[in-house]
């Protein structure tokens, strides 16, 4: 059977053959474990997981390599960031997150509630952007942290983060953001966003799954953070286990190569986005949902009156799309996300999500196109 076009890769990236050519030694000749100081094995194994730092660190133009912390996937590197920060406090804090972060930011935040510390979930406008004066006057004495992300993964959105970081510096707060979407697809970098913790995850930059790391700017104290792990100290401490080194060179190159081409790659995303929305906005009871303009290059979500998005995805066999995230699909429950900016029935249940990646094309684009009018006349 001939498989669907792929046009979900904010949910997920394939990998690139060049990060999966750079990882293949790691699974075999060179295996070593990086804590084996007394063998080549391990050696190289160090050596090549120091030397991602280094690059990784070079390409965010991030002065601290030692303090970017392999993870999982972002999911840990959320959970390391915000229950690290309150768990490691001397007493209750005060977080600041916003309504359209992803569950591995909400989640956490609640169960941080839960244990007693503060906490401010901010309401977004019907772009989804949350504003900075609204953050700004939920900030009190015992703030601590604010969260918030740099792209949305459902709309698109992309939130004013510099705005925000300069706020947090000002009044001394630490400012963390999930930059899972943002990366490789806007401009990002440590120098002018001046974030203070800063997630990323592997698999949605043309890397491999399960991996990604929490960077910690140099306002942060490592012993201010409590590891979420605890066991051979790997890490500094930060993060017990094993490396993975065969993942930590996908996750280098797989950043080193979306940084590299972002710039050429987010125009003609940009082009095809816009060509597609144009092209989509004559149907009836057509709504862009996200920000017409700061929204990710590759991100077209939309509602269309009268249908419901299960029904349409059902009536659209040849491409593969969303009806929201990849983690809230499949719950039978109104995104978050959606539910965020607006409360009209209609947009909640008919929201879909195309997003478009490196492999996309016009002819892509217009075969969406043709399979969406055509789902309508169903
Ligand atoms: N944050 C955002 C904005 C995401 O889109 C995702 C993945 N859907 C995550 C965090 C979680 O990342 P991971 O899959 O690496 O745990």
């Amino acid at each position: 059977m001939k498989r669907p076009l792929y046009l979900d890769y904010n949910a997920t990236t394939p990998l690139d053959p060049a990060v999966l050519a750079d990882m293949l030694p790691y699974f075999t000749e060179k295996f070593g474990n990086s804590s084996s100081g007394s063998h080549i094995y391990g050696l190289e194994a160090q050596v090549t997981i120091d030397h991602c730092r280094k690059k990784i660190a070079e390409l965010l133009n991030f002065p601290h390599p030692d303090h970017i912390i392999f993870t999982s996937g972002a999911t840990e590197a959320n959970n390391l960031a915000l229950k690290g920060l309150a768990h490691g406090a001397k007493s209750k804090i005060h977080l600041i997150t916003q309504k359209t972060e992803h569950r591995s930011i909400l989640e956490v935040a609640k169960s941080l509630e839960k244990e007693g510390h503060h906490l401010t979930i901010l309401p977004v406008d019907a772009h989804g952007l949350v504003k900075p004066a609204d953050l700004e006057a939920a900030i009190t004495p015992e703030t601590a942290l604010i969260s918030i992300m740099a792209a949305n993964n459902e709309i698109g959105t992309i939130e004013p983060i510099r705005e925000i970081a300069e706020i947090c510096r000002e009044k001394n707060i630490l400012f963390h953001t999930d930059a899972v979407q943002a990366l490789g697809k806007i401009h990002f970098s440590y120098t002018d966003l001046l974030f203070d913790m800063m997630s990323f995850s592997g698999h949605k930059i043309y890397g491999p799954k399960g991996v990604g790391a929490l960077v910690l700017g140099p306002r942060v104290k490592l012993s201010s953070i409590k590891p979420l792990f605890h066991g051979g100290g790997h890490q500094q401490g930060m993060r017990s286990g094993t490396l993975d080194t065969a993942s930590i060179v996908g996750l280098t190159r797989a950043l080193e190569l979306s940084l590299i081409n972002y710039k050429t790659e987010s125009v003609r995303l940009t082009e095809l986005r816009d060509y597609m929305i144009k092209e989509l906005s004559s149907l009836k009871g057509f709504t862009l949902n996200g920000h017409p303009t700061m929204r990710l290059p590759n991100n077209i979500h939309f509602s269309l009156g009268g249908v419901t998005n299960t029904d349409l995805i059902q009536r659209m066999p040849q491409i593969a799309v969303s009806s929201g995230s990849a983690c809230a699909s499949g719950s039978g429950l109104p995104s978050h996300v959606m539910s965020a900016i607006t409360q009209d029935q209609n947009r909640l249940s008919s929201s879909i999500r195309m997003s478009l990646g490196k492999s996309t094309t016009k002819e892509d684009v217009d075969l969406a196109i043709r399979c969406i009018r055509d789902a309508l006349t169903l």
